[in-house]
Parts: structure tokens; C-alpha cells; sequence
């Protein structure tokens, strides 16, 4: 990865090279941490942090799951946050805050250990490759079920959630793919190892419901509401595997992911790989981001 120059720890800018914790922090192994992805996009108006609260709000209910106490307020982190992507002088970054159960006791009760908390940015190009956003990944579904609701809550955004993320991910990427489709134990699809999916299908997008063991994607969010806004029907609902193959659209949508196009789902071509609709939700996500869609711009915190 690329190094940047500073960390926010527990309250302090460190050296990235000292931001540093014991090996026997708690969250290392019981992956007791949650955390966030956000991204930071230059705009005309300077650099600013995407639906920056909203990332927030969703870290406090993760910690609130797993009973962490986080010791800063909403307020606190989103300016800890700000202070941070100053601190490094980029113009855009991802953002990575994390809250963890520090060292202190090694049993697998958390509640002894205090709860600590670092933010890291770094510059994070195209995750899905640099062709991915223009010309589509290639995915197979994974022989990985998604956690279940039952084992680990899929909406906090846990750490030991992407235990299951990353098997199915070595699975997809040793099989010669870039991303995998992950089913729930139900057998319809949840969505991909770091990204929810929509199918177009007939001019209308959907997309799986919480219920269907999902995290609560905010890139997720803002598409429904871009959709709604460019008045292209927008429906949350049940997707089954073979609806994958007969799908004329299908993307990913996620922080690090943004939007990407979809173009082979287990060697099946999907749709006749031109992706309008998707290109059309591209383009008006890159304008909000980027600061040029006014109806939008209560979702950029400047920083
Ligand atoms: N699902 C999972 C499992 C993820 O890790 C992510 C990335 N946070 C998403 C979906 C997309 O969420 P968001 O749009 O908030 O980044």
C-alpha cells in the first residue's frame, strides 16, 4: 500500500510508521473491531469527505452491537476525520477509521479492555483494477454462504465479519476472478465481499433487501436516491442466483468499489456488456462526489 505520513490514534496525529498496538490486542484475535471506509474526493471547493456523518452514525450502531464503548462523540470523530486527510495534504484519499478491544485481558470476554480507536488515509485508486470502473469485473458465485444473522450481525461492520468476506474472495481471485457473489444461507443473493449489488433488469434496478443478510451500504443508499432522482424505478427485493444470468445490467456498489459494472457472472456474459444504465448511475455519482450537483451537496463534508 501506499504510505501516507500520518495517523489519528486515540486522539493524537502519530507517524505512520509508529501507529502501532500490542500483539496481543484483543481485536487481533477474536476480531473484535469495527470500522468504516469512507472516501475523500477533490472537488472544486476542496477536498471533501462523502456522506461523511452517515459513516459515522454506522460506526456508532456497530460499536453499539458489540457493546464498544468509543469514547468520542459523532461530532469528535467526523472532526477527527477532517483533521486527519489535513494532517496528510491530500486532496483525496480513502479514509479507514477503526475502533478496537485493545490489549488488557486475553479471554474471550471483551467487556475488561478498553475500546481504542485510529484513523488511517491513504491514496486508494480503482479497487476492483484500473479497468474496472470502464469495462466490468468477472465474478463467479462462491460456494461461501454470507454470515448469517443468527452467527454475527452482517450489519455492523465487524472485523471477524470479513473473515467469511475473505474466503470467499481467495476463492474467487484463486479461481481466476475478480470479485465474488456471495448467496445468503437462504439461497438468494446478499451481495459481494466488500460491495452490494443491483440488477437492471427491463429499465428498473433492484437490490436485496437487509433481510437478505446484507451490510447497509451508504454508496448503496445514495444509488437508490440517484436513481430516484434520474426517475429510474428503484425496487428492494428478493434476487435469485439464475436472475444473475439474465440480468441486461448488473453493478457493484461500495466506498472503495464505487460503482462498477458487472460483465460475466460464472461464465455468462451479462446483458450485451454496454451497461447504459449503470454508466448513467456512474456519471451522476461522480457529479455528487465531485461537488457538481447541488441538490446533493448536503452529503459532502468539506474538509
Ligand atoms: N458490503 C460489505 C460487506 C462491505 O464491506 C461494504 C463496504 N463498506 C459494502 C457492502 C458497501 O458499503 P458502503 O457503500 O457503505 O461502502
Amino acid at each position: 500500500m501506499d504510505k501516507a505520513t500520518k495517523i489519528w490514534m486515540n486522539g493524537e496525529l502519530v507517524d505512520w510508521d509508529n501507529a502501532r498496538v500490542h500483539v496481543l490486542t484483543h481485536a487481533l484475535h477474536y476480531g473484535t473491531a469495527v470500522f468504516e471506509g469512507m472516501r475523500c474526493y477533490k472537488t472544486a471547493k476542496g477536498p471533501a469527505v462523502f456522506r461523511l456523518r452517515d459513516h459515522v452514525a454506522r460506526l456508532v450502531r456497530s460499536s453499539k452491537t458489540y457493546l464498544m464503548d468509543l469514547r468520542y462523540t459523532p461530532d469528535q470523530i467526523a472532526q477527527a476525520v477532517k483533521a486527519t486527510v489535513k494532517a496528510n495534504g491530500f486532496e483525496e484519499c480513502y479514509i479507514r477509521p477503526i475502533a478496537y478491544v485493545s490489549y488488557g485481558e486475553i479471554g474471550v470476554n471483551p467487556l475488561p479492555n478498553k475500546t481504542e480507536m485510529s484513523i488511517a488515509v491513504w491514496r486508494w485508486g480503482a479497487y476492483l483494477g484500473k479497468d474496472a470502473l470502464s469495462n466490468g469485473v468477472r465474478c463467479m458465485v462462491s460456494s461461501w454462504r454470507r454470515i448469517s444473522p443468527e452467527s454475527l450481525p452482517p450489519q455492523a461492520k465487524c472485523s471477524a465479519n470479513y473473515a467469511n468476506s475473505g474466503l470467499a474472495k481467495i476463492e474467487a481471485v484463486k479461481a481466476g476472478y475478480d470479485e465474488a457473489i456471495v448467496l445468503n444461507t437462504n439461497g438468494s443473493v446478499s451481495e459481494g465481499t466488500g460491495e452490494n449489488i443491483f440488477v437492471v433488469k427491463d429499465g428498473v434496478i433492484s437490490t436485496p433487501p437487509p433481510s437478505a443478510a446484507i451490510l447497509r451500504g451508504i454508496t448503496r443508499e445514495s444509488v437508490i436516491e440517484l436513481a430516484a432522482d434520474e426517475g429510474i424505478e428503484c425496487r428492494l427485493s428478493e434476487i435469485l442466483r439464475e436472475e444473475l444470468y439474465t440480468a441486461d445490467e448488473l453493478f457493484f456498489s461500495g466506498t472503495a468499489a464505487e460503482i462498477t459494472p458487472i460483465r460475466e457472472v460464472d461464465g455468462r456474459k451479462i446483458g450485451d456488456g454496454t451497461f447504459p444504465i449503470t454508466k448513467k448511475l456512474q456519471s451522476s455519482f461522480e457529479a455528487v462526489v465531485r461537488g457538481r450537483n447541488d441538490k446533493f451537496s448536503k452529503w459532502l463534508d468539506y474538509v
